[in-house]
């Protein structure tokens, strides 16, 4: 279990001051302008000891994404944005970082920001985040006339400033190339890569997206070393992460956890089990919506809350969103409704998203009364084969894999709805 003394987001449940004056009473700002003095190399190279994979989703390392911005200036300025859009269902960690301890994210922006030679920062944020907008916007000024933000930022003799952005609820700005689009004033319309934003990305200049979590942790890091951080989870899985736990358990929350720890003990210790107990486990998300889901069997035993464990049970960690689902749930319903979700959150800018996820939602509506015939199942599988991969952006793989998922695991359930023509309770549902 995690240690108080180790865990970076001590008011992650608002119950100490937010403010400046309470952010450093916790801590934090300690120190600032003696790490930016260490200098961008030493910063990078300590970040790529911590082991920081991106808490966005993908998991790809920190510190690797951060070098490949420009050494020299060629005349253009760099950008760091931070992406604050949280629209996956399922996920709402970054919110409490930005209501209840904006300072760490503030913090992390400026020491990221010099050591990617960034002027100025962007932070992006959902729409549907209107407290969090105020919350984070309030402790930009108290930065501003602390003189911790704006020029000799913390007397380190780095001049830059922070900007925020809300966004207007679309769930693709979540995609780091729509993000700039939107940034920009256009349509949040994904960008075919490369090229990549860390050679040409806001305003065609230098620019690293990283996610809220990934920002806000790294003033504790490099205050306290990599090596502090990389003690925490498996070899490839390090550090602490925040988990948001949803759905049937006795105490959903969002809690910080060393990587790596196993779910039984996850649940048990933060959430109080699971409702009507570990017998009536049915399935788990355990990664947020985009992830597919795995069984009670598979989640009971050994399973083990990291990047790869999860990839090899195909699956994957992904915002580490758990969702949580008992014997009560129509899992069939379930993976309809964010096949439902996808469909009106795809951009349509490309043809195997723009098609797929309306065949895939159609498919599911006759799945989820039973009116389908067995043999669609194939077919369904078949059509989120056509769609994985096969897109611009990764909203194709995000609605194919769950239906991979249920079909995988559910398969028998499926089968059995459409022999028995199990409408009753489900037709009611096929009305909404
Ligand atoms: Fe748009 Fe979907 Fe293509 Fe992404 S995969 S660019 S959301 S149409």
């Amino acid at each position: 279990m995690l240690a108080d003394k180790d865990r970076i987001f001590t008011n992650l449940y608002g119950m100490h001051d937010r403010s400046l004056k309470g952010a450093k009473a916790r801590g934090h700002w300690d120190g600032t302008a003696a790490i930016i003095k260490r200098g961008r190399d030493k910063i990078i190279d300590e970040m790529k000891a911590s082991g920081l994979r991106g808490r966005g989703g993908a998991g790809f390392p920190t510190g690797l994404k951060w070098s490949f911005m420009p050494k020299e200036s060629d005349g253009r300025p760099s950008y760091l944005v931070v992406n604050a859009d949280e629209s996956e269902p399922g996920t709402c960690k970054d919110r409490e970082i930005m209501r209840h301890d904006p300072h760490t994210l503030i913090e992390g922006c400026l020491i990221a920001s010099f050591a990617m030679q960034a002027n100025a920062c962007y932070i992006y944020i959902r729409g549907e985040y209107i407290r969090e907008k105020e919350a984070l916007q309030n402790a930009i000024d108290e930065c501003y006339e602390a003189g911790l933000v704006g020029p000799n930022a913390a007397k380190s003799g780095w001049d830059f400033d922070i900007y925020l952005h809300h966004g207007a609820g679309a769930y693709i700005c979540g995609e780091e190339t729509a993000l700039l689009e939107s940034l920009e004033g256009k349509k949040g319309m994904p960008r075919m890569k490369p090229p990549f934003p860390a050679g040409a990305g806001l305003y065609g200049c230098p620019t690293t997206v990283n996610n809220v979590e990934s920002i806000a942790v790294v003033p504790t890091i490099l205050r306290r070393g990599g090596e502090w951080f990389s003690g925490f989870g498996r070899p490839n899985n390090a550090g602490t992460k925040l988990f948001a736990i949803s759905g049937h358990v006795n105490n959903p929350c969002v809690v910080e956890e060393a990587m790596s720890i196993p779910f039984k003990e996850l649940i048990d210790r933060h959430c109080g089990g699971i409702r009507g107990g570990w017998s009536n486990l049915k399935a788990v998300i355990p990664g947020g919506s985009s992830v597919p889901m795995l069984p009670a069997e598979m989640m009971e035993k050994e399973c083990i809350m990291d990047f790869d464990w999860l990839r090899e049970q195909r699956s994957g960690l992904g915002t580490a969103a758990v969702i949580v689902m008992d014997q009560n749930t129509d899992v069939i319903k379930a993976i309809w409704r964010l096949s439902k979700f996808y469909k009106h959150e795809s951009c349509g800018q490309c043809t195997p998203c723009r098609e797929g996820t309306g065949w895939m939602m159609r498919v599911m509506d006759r799945l989820m009364t039973g009116e389908a015939e067995v043999e669609e199942i194939d077919m369904l599988l078949d059509v989120t084969k056509q769609v994985e991969g096969h897109t611009i952006c990764a909203l194709g793989d995000a609605a194919a894999w769950p239906i991979q998922g249920l079909v995988r695991h559910f398969r028998d359930e499926i089968e059995d709805r459409i022999k028995h023509k199990r409408t009753g309770r489900v037709s009611a549902v096929a009305a909404e």
